[in-house]
């Protein structure tokens, strides 16, 4: 049994005020594999306070400083990407194989980019040619509190941790209490590479203890926050009597649009990527819009995907998908296929219960519904599980008008081979995100989203701009 209940606070592992359990549940086995502390508002004030000491040297030091230590960080998360890979995969499910891929992957992803972003980073830039003596100084805005979800550890812990210390912010990350293990390991990563103390501070607890404690603290500056818009709507609430910056990136129910002449492997891609983390992704392609001509092709192609797709324990090695995270995000996809069964929309793969031969453990069954109308529960709703909605559509036009009716607005998909079409429906997306053909957004692309799916923007150079104040000077010397 793994226990780790201390925090991680001005450079030093530190034992909670008062001691309060908490058991991190493998999904796989629905068995306990490690015991944590959850924090309460002494350690959230011992945290901020060590966060608010350190900055004033901290907001001060030269780029290449801080460069220098970033550069540090990706090379000690290199060398513990095994010890990362095995937490996720316990933690929350991924399976093995995924979990040294994608989820640690993307973690070296976004530090190598913010590392491109952050060399070529003006702080200070000079406002035109127009006006010589005025100054535009990007500054770090102060204290972050970073608030992440489990469904992609690392990629959301990177994003924001290394983009406040590109900026100069110090901070307080409190993962989440569903997957504490991997920022735990984070943060012996951030002490061995040499992090001055009181810079970076992680405690573990839950969103009504420290998540709260943290998002209305006088002495936090911005929240960073990752996850359900439920959520990003009470942490809105909380820090808006400090009048708190807060940056939000929040859930999707993304289109994925496969017109008449899509590419042959439009629909599988479209299926694969819907059941990649077995679902839990906020950017997850969930509603797959089919042009009539193709529409029962693209069925029998999905019916077949989704059967093809095997599921099974996280720390077997394979392309298989893993349980779901927990009980409760297991009931709810339950109680969702249910209701896409009861509104009318015909099942074509999947359904309720679990699959076959795997009787313990979080595990879903790889779900299809066809002939799903927008209106339905399933089409609105974030389910956030290995379960897609396809819809058909006649024309452009209802296409689009049926990809952008919704509250959310993250990724949304586009597939055909007229390339004006593409760039046309790409415009008319209310959304943060295109992806177009199956091409992936490049280095340094902002990831983040329209409407209820939030307003920040992440990784590259946006992403550390997210830290920054701006302070215009006029009069400026340029002796
Ligand atoms: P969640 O909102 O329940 O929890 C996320 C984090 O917020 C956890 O650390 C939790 O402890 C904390 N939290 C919860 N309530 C809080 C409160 N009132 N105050 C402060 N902190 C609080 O979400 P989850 O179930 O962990 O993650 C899944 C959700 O995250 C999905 O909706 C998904 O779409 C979203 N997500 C979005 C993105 C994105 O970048 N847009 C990325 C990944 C996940």
């Amino acid at each position: 049994m793994i226990e780790k209940r201390d925090f991680y606070i001005n450079g030093q592992w530190v034992a909670p005020a008062t001691p309060n359990d908490c058991n991190v549940i493998d999904p796989s086995t629905e068995e306990v594999c490690a015991v944590i502390s959850l924090g309460g508002q002494a350690d959230t004030d011992a945290a901020v306070a060590a966060a608010k000491s350190a900055f004033g040297t901290w907001g001060f030091t030269p780029k290449a400083e801080r460069l220098e230590l970033i550069k540090t960080i990706n090379e000690v998360y290199g060398k513990r990407a095994e010890d990362l890979a095995q937490a996720m995969s316990l933690e929350m499910g991924a399976p093995i194989d995924l979990a040294r891929s994608s989820q640690v992957g993307a973690g070296s992803w976004h530090i190598s980019n913010f590392i491109k972003a952050f060399e070529n980073f003006e702080f200070d830039r000079m406002l035109g040619t127009h006006a010589p003596n005025d100054r535009i100084l990007y500054e770090p805005i102060g204290v972050a509190a970073l608030i992440t979800p489990w469904n992609w550890p690392m990629n959301q812990v990177s994003l924001k941790v290394v983009a406040a210390l590109a900026a100069g912010c110090t901070m307080v990350l409190k993962p989440s209490e569903v997957s504490p293990l991997s920022s735990i390991v984070w943060s012996e990563i951030m002490d061995e590479a040499g992090v001055p103390a009181g810079v970076y501070n992680m405690i573990n607890g839950d969103g009504v203890g420290v998540g709260s404690q943290l998002t209305s603290h006088k002495d936090v500056d911005m929240v960073s926050f990752t996850g359900s818009t439920r959520a990003g709507i009470a942490i809105s609430k909380a820090a808006a009597d400090t009048l708190k910056r807060v940056s939000l990136e929040l859930g999707g129910k993304g289109a994925n649009i496969i017109f008449d002449d899509a590419d042959d492997k439009a629909v599988v891609r479209g299926v694969r990527h819907m059941m990649q983390n077995t679902g839990q992704s906020c950017n997850a392609p969930s509603r797959m819009l089919v042009q009539r001509g193709v529409y029962d092709q693209a069925v029998e192609i999905a019916r077949e995907t989704a059967e093809k797709t095997s599921v099974d324990v996280a720390s077997k090695e394979g392309r298989h998908i893993g349980p779901v995270v927990s009980e409760l995000q297991w009931g709810k996809i339950q109680d969702l296929i249910q209701v896409g069964i009861d509104e009318g929309a015909r099942l074509i793969a999947g359904g309720t219960g679990r699959p076959d031969g795997l009787n313990k453990g979080f595990f879903v069954k790889p779900t299809v519904f066809a002939d799903v109308n927008n209106q339905m529960t399933i089409a609105r709703e974030e389910i956030f599980g290995p379960v897609m909605a396809m819809i058909p559509f006649d024309t452009e036009e209802e296409a689009v008008e049926i990809a952008n009716d919704t509250v959310y607005g993250l990724t949304n998909y586009v597939q055909t081979q007229d390339g004006a079409r593409a760039n046309r429906v790409a415009r008319q997306m209310r959304s943060g995100m295109v992806e177009m053909n199956g091409t992936s957004r490049a280095a340094g692309s902002p990831f983040g989203g329209y409407k209820q799916s939030g307003n920040g923007r992440e990784g590259g150079e946006l992403g550390i701009e997210d830290f920054l104040e701006v302070k215009a000077v006029s009069g400026w010397s340029n002796d």
